[in-house]
């Protein structure tokens, strides 16, 4: 495991934020630290500290998953709560131990104020984890490309059952099967079929609808599997599009193999977003591109860096992106095309690797010029 590597990766981040140590309790980052899998339990760790806590349902685990760390037994006799129990390990005269303000509720920021040792204070630390996620080691791009080819598996086995007549949800549903029958442990996210006038709602759900020849079907989905995630999308029809859905569909295609193209090191997120952006632009639909062109992705779907306007993070190797342009027209259609693309040394890798459907393809697995 490289989870001690990333530790050591951590103490250098709590120095410069002048934490003495850190309590750990996002699900993404307690694992990514040290390889715990559960639901539960906090991570106290800093030069002086190398701890998870846990309750009764987890010893078992802890001991095989991050034997490398001490195990603190919580037992309800002896503590409130889990948090009392992980304060109470809290060892030096005085100090401050940082916390995930971001996700930490209020109830437990205070009941750690209380149980604190005196001499000790909070101080909520930003991103702290998270930045050092950004950068995936090989261990990780194993399992997310492994996570990226059940998706890609998965969607070619559901388009055999898509046909003009299905329910989005019937589609759907043979996806996230097919998905799960290959290894997935659950969809990385709630599944996106959205098929015509559905198709306007970027965040669109999942309708009785039935899909009709000729309408553009968005196709939004990603496999967890081993704590990661993929994300992929890709905008399909049954029968032949009119001009109109074939113009936007090229349009958004076009704009995302341009913002592919353009991802390497040294670039700016707000750089490779606005390749996107201007190619939607010069086509007339830039203002139907209703928000950034992608994330992050990881250990948790949306996380570091977010590929805005806004953002001047510079692309390094090791970082994994997804590139989403999409364009939104309401009452009428809409439609979106993703990847999930790793930056490399001079360029990207697309993980997720499904076929684009063709202009002049009447169903995503006809084979063109047979
Ligand atoms: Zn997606
Ligand atoms: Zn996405």
């Amino acid at each position: 495991m490289r989870t001690k590597e990333r530790r050591q990766k951590l103490l250098a981040q709590l120095e410069s934020k002048g934490v003495d140590a850190l309590l750990v309790a996002t699900p993404e980052n307690r694992r990514y630290l040290s390889g715990f899998s559960g639901s539960a339990g906090y991570l106290l760790l800093g030069p002086q500290h190398n701890q998870i806590v846990a309750d009764g349902r987890y010893w078992a685990q802890c001991a095989e998953q991050c034997a490398d760390l001490d195990l603190v037994k919580f037992r309800q006799e002896d503590f409130k709560s889990l948090i009392d129990c992980a304060a109470a390990q809290i060892s030096g005269d005085s100090g401050i131990l940082g916390v995930e303000g971001r996700n930490m509720v209020v109830a437990d920021f205070q009941a750690l104020q209380r149980a604190l040792p005196e001499g000790w204070s909070v101080q909520s630390v930003e991103s702290c984890v998270e930045d050092i996620r950004q950068l995936k080691d090989q261990e990780e791009l194993e399992l997310m490309r492994r996570a990226a080819q059940i998706g890609d598996q998965a969607f070619r086995k559901a388009l055999e059952c898509l046909k003009e007549g299905i329910r989005e949800r019937d589609f759907c549903l043979e996806l996230e099967y097919q998905m799960q029958k290959l290894g997935a442990r659950k969809p990385a996210f709630d599944s996106i079929v959205a098929s015509g006038p559905n198709g306007a709602f970027p965040h669109a759900g999942v309708t009785d609808r039935v899909i009709q020849k000729h309408e553009l079907i968005t196709v939004d989905f990603g496999a967890y599997r081993d704590g990661y995630n993929s994300d992929i999308t890709r905008t399909i029809w049954v029968g032949q599009l009119n001009e109109r859905n074939r113009f936007i569909y090229e349009s958004v295609r076009q704009a995302q193999q341009r913002a592919v193209d353009a991802v390497k090191p040294g670039k700016t997120c707000k750089e490779i977003d606005a390749v996107a952006r201007q190619s939607l632009l010069d086509a007339g639909l830039g203002e139907y591109f209703t928000h950034g062109l992608g994330h992050g992705i990881g250990l948790a779907v949306h996380e570091l860096p977010g590929v805005r306007s806004t953002s001047d993070v510079v692309l390094e190797p090791g970082m994994v992106i997804t590139i989403e342009p999409g364009v939104y027209i309401p009452g009428e259609t809409g439609c979106r095309v993703e990847d999930s693309v790793l930056v490399t040394a001079d360029g990207c890798e697309k993980l997720t690797r499904s076929a684009y459907q063709e202009v002049g393809q009447s169903h995503p697995l006809e084979t063109v010029g047979a």
